[in-house]
């Protein structure tokens, strides 16, 4: 019987079995389901610390396949090549995959969809990464939103499909594919010393552990979440982005799960779920402006000077700007994989404001370094920072990080927490920065600690002046 032939099952950035329009609508078929992860050049380009934290995503997700008489097959290459070979070795009759709504992700998969179709194969793609698909969600005049309140508006008033329910079972194939080994891949060899680092203060990662994180925050700190997730100092945040960037988890559990939490008296959720809109807003313009990553979204700041990389943004890159704030933000990431949004916010503001550089510089050095990387929040945020995004910062808004500290870390915990140079006895995180870089950068957590890179208020007056010089 035709039904007989099984399926492939496409998996990218959709690691997890509840909560998966793909993974329901495989079940819904009946088949022998194949579960296949593909390491192509597309996945070989992300950063550093994503590639690694997928290698961790990725074995936590075959072990949970394995859990429901399943496996996940891996192979390398060329992901259209790869689908051939593996519908050819299996006789699989065609590939599901959930969509993805970058532009490198989409040039991939409409290629490999049209590819399979023109062989008279199935090929047939899912929602699960968003609440809603971006062409869903459009202004009243038509074309999609580019202020996130009436976007917000939009999807509240949308509401969103419940999540499917947990896979349990996942029927086997008569015989399986050959795969290859995820140690042989090594996808943490580019962080260097940094991957046993990062392995210590990193949070684990897979469906298990998101589900729990998820759950343990929306009973109880997501109530005060309002006020907590602007301070450094404590955990006041979900720490979701990692599991929710690799699809451990998927934002409709998230969604209903706050509005439990919401009509449960616990009234941060709101601000909570107006957090995953913000997700939700990044990916719909990215799909609708693909070029968000590469070019002002606004054209008329192609005309502002930025300043290229230099010595001033490898400082900044190295925490070493001597602007407290911004050097524990910077160690933070490096350290962790992650860093505090308002961190975020702030680096950001620093290095395109008071060192004038190209907001591009930075959004390198993050592509890099975070584990929970993620190609449209993360464009999103430094053109919104840099001031040439859409619904960006005003370019007067200079966020300045020796007020920002005194508000968001009043004891200077956090600073203390990432910066050895500035504490006596230094603590495990601080120390655990110098573990982390390259030698090469030379760094000694006894020498003292940098002279800041610029006056606070001479840099501010300096972007005010270029910013300004743009808009006459
Ligand atoms: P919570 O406060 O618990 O929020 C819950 C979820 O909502 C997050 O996990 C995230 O998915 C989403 N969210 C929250 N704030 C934002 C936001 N401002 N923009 C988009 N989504 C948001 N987030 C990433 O996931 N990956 C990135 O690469 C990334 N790069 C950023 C770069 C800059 C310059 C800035 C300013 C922000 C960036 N963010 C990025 C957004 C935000 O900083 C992180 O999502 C947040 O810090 C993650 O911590 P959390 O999971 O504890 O967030």
């Amino acid at each position: 019987m035709m039904t007989d032939l099984p399926w492939l099952l496409w998996f990218r950035r959709d690691l997890r079995l509840s909560d998966h329009p793909m993974l329901a609508a495989a079940l819904a078929s009946g088949r022998p389901l194949i579960p296949l992860f593909i390491l192509d050049a597309e996945t070989e380009a992300i950063g550093a610390a994503a590639r690694w934290r997928l290698g961790e995503g990725l074995a936590v997700f075959a072990a949970a396949l394995e859990g429901i008489g399943s496996r996940l097959i891996l192979r390398r290459g060329a992901s259209g090549v790869v689908l051939q070979d593996v519908l050819a070795e299996t006789g699989a009759a065609g590939v599901c995959w959930s969509r993805l709504y970058d532009p490198v992700s989409r040039a991939r998969d409409g290629a490999v969809k049209a590819a399979l179709r023109a062989k008279g194969l199935m090929a047939a793609s899912y929602p699960g990464h968003l609440l809603h698909e971006p062409w869903t969600i459009e202004t009243g005049q038509g074309g999609p939103y580019r202020v996130y309140t009436p976007f917000w508006r939009a999807v509240a008033a949308q509401g969103c499909p419940e999540a499917p329910p947990r896979a349990t079972t996942l029927p086997a194939p008569s015989a399986w594919p050959g795969s290859a080994r995820l140690s042989d891949w090594r996808l943490g060899r580019d962080m260097r010393r940094g991957a046993g680092v990062i392995a210590r203060h990193a949070l684990p990662a897979g469906e298990a552990a998101a589900e729990a994180r998820a759950d343990a925050f929306l009973a109880g700190p997501v109530a005060g979440y309002d006020a907590a997730r602007n301070r450094c100092d404590t955990a006041g945040t979900s720490g979701l982005s990692a599991h929710l960037s690799l699809g451990e988890i998927g934002p409709r559990r998230l969604w209903h799960g706050a509005a439990r939490a919401e009509a449960e008296g616990r009234t941060g959720a709101l601000t909570f779920r107006k957090e995953l809109v913000w997700r939700e807003f990044a990916h719909h313009l990215m799909f609708h402006f693909p070029h968000m990553a590469q070019r002002n979204w606004k054209p008329d700041w192609d005309r502002f000077p930025w300043a290229g990389d230099s010595d001033l943004a490898e400082a900044w890159r190295q925490g070493r700007t001597g602007e407290p704030f911004v050097d524990a933000a910077m160690r933070e990431m490096y350290v962790t994989g992650t860093m505090h949004n308002r961190g975020r916010m702030i680096v950001a503001s620093y290095l395109t404001k008071h060192l004038l550089t190209d907001w591009r510089v930075g959004l390198r050095w993050f592509d890099d370094c975070l584990t929970d990387w993620d190609p449209a929040s993360n464009a999103m945020g430094w053109q919104w920072a840099a001031g040439s995004g859409p619904d960006a910062a005003p370019y007067f808004r200079i966020f300045n990080p020796a007020s920002q500290a005194e508000t968001h870390d009043p004891r200077a915990t956090y600073r203390h927490r990432w910066i050895a140079e500035l504490t006596p006895g230094p603590g495990p995180e601080a120390l655990a920065y110098f573990d982390a870089v390259p030698r090469s950068w030379g760094l000694d957590p006894g020498a003292a600690y940098p002279r800041p890179l610029v006056d606070l208020a001479r840099g501010r007056e300096r972007a005010l002046a270029a910013y300004g010089a743009r808009n006459t």
